[in-house]
């Protein structure tokens, strides 16, 4: 799938002018990236591996309905919501989800189950969890995408430079496109294969570990009796979160819950099999809801690297790292926390590294020359 806005000839004159920039990973941090590199004169291309968008903070349809499975809400990036509109007037796929306290106010607000909470001990407080995509997750990164060169279904295996520019490389073969500059927004070993020709970007994210986590997609036609948001702590499950307590989510039949592992039960089960996991996980559900559920959708998935560890090491607490010498830039959570409005942050970060770099070079000015044997090579002053 490609998508592309629409353009007059006169306009794919000016944008085949432009400085091509490739970006590997249509996650937020390569979606946010690309968008800024538009705004700011380039002409991005963005890669994906996957056959969707928005990579850890993206939804999944399954036949019971859709799922964000990765990301449950966005904090702190209120640039997010002004992207996601492409037009005046056009409604945002960004929307703030606020999840009441108890299920038994839920309960009362819809009348649509019978009330398991004894009246006295309802607590009437709206929590605001964050932002959340509308109706989707995944929505919300179409509308990021939604005026770029998005390629689905293209993974990227091999990245090299011919004289000043790079090519690319996937399983079937070599590109016939060249690019000025390169963006990695992809988790550090993700990223390392396609580092080889910066040893200052290879050191830096040479050290950067992620942290794996098992997640429970699970459906109920029978409503569970727990808030649409809640935390445990000292539990195999470290949160869930319920579909239809998001705002502009269709349908409340049947329930759609996230359940999300705790870091350390993750480890331990990391070479378990997801019937196993999905299981047990399901057991815990039931402990937490104080009855028995019995799904009519249930799906274990893994993410090998749901988030960092420790990001890279940057100077002067860059967002993102660039290399100039070789054009060569990476951005997203191998360089900052794992959250979806720092990795935004980040790639809008790369955005201008990116086009400081490339303006810097067609200009001729020599930049302060690369001391590479002190790494990683520094983002330029932002
Ligand atoms: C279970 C879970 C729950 C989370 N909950 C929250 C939350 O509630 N709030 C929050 O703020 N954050 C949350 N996070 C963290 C947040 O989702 C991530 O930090 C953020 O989405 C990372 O974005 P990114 O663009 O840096 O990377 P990604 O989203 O991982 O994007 C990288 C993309 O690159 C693609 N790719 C990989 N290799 C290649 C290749 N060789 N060629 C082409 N494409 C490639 C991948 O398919 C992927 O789409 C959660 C993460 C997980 C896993």
């Amino acid at each position: 799938m490609t998508h592309q806005c629409s353009i007059d000839a006169a306009s794919i004159w000016t944008r085949q002018s432009l400085p091509r920039v490739a970006v590997i990973g249509a996650g937020f941090a390569g979606l946010s990236c690309a968008r800024a590199l538009s705004q700011r004169g380039c002409n991005p291309v963005v890669f994906e591996a996957d056959d969707r968008l928005g990579g850890r903070c993206s939804s999944r349809s399954t036949p019971i309905g859709v799922f964000d499975d990765g990301a449950q809400c966005i904090n702190g990036a209120p640039r997010l919501a002004t992207l996601a509109v492409q037009r005046p007037g056009e409604l945002v796929a960004m929307h703030p989800w606020t999840v009441p306290a108890t299920p038994a106010e839920e309960a009362r607000d819809r009348k649509d189950w019978k009330l398991e909470v004894d009246e006295a001990n309802v607590d009437r407080t709206l929590n605001l969890m964050g932002s959340v995509g509308v109706p989707s997750m995944q929505t919300l990164a179409e509308a990021l995408a939604e005026p770029l060169d998005v390629r689905l279904r293209t993974p990227i295996l091999q990245a090299r430079r011919r004289g000043s520019n790079w090519l690319l490389r996937g399983p079937a073969g070599g590109f016939d496109e060249d690019f000025q500059a390169l963006v990695l927004a992809l988790p550090a070993p993700q990223a390392m294969p396609l580092l080889h020709e910066s040893a200052p970007l290879t050191d830096a994210l040479r050290a950067v570990r992620f942290r794996s986590r098992w997640v429970l997609l699970l459906g109920s036609e029978r409503p569970v009796p727990l808030p649409g948001y809640r935390e445990f702590q000292g539990s195999p499950i470290e949160r869930v979160a319920a579909m239809h307590s998001k705002p502009g989510r269709p349908g409340f039949r049947p329930q759609r819950w996230f359940i999300e592992a705790d870091e350390r039960w993750s480890l331990q089960h990391e070479h378990d099999d997801a019937e196993t996991v999905a299981d047990l996980l399901l057991e815990n559900f039931c402990a937490h809801a104080g009855r028995k559920v019995t799904p009519n959708y249930l799906r274990a998935h893994h993410w090998p690297h749901a988030f960092v560890e420790k990001p890279a090491t940057t100077p002067r607490h860059s967002q993102c790292l660039w290399d100039g010498d070789v054009q060569l830039g990476v951005c997203g959570d191998s360089v900052v926390t794992s959250t979806v409005g720092r990795v935004h942050d980040s790639g809008v970060a790369m955005a201008r590294a990116v086009a400081e770099g490339l303006t810097s070079r067609r200009r001729s000015i020599v930049a302060a020359p690369l001391d590479r044997s002190r790494s990683p090579q520094l983002e330029p002053q932002l």
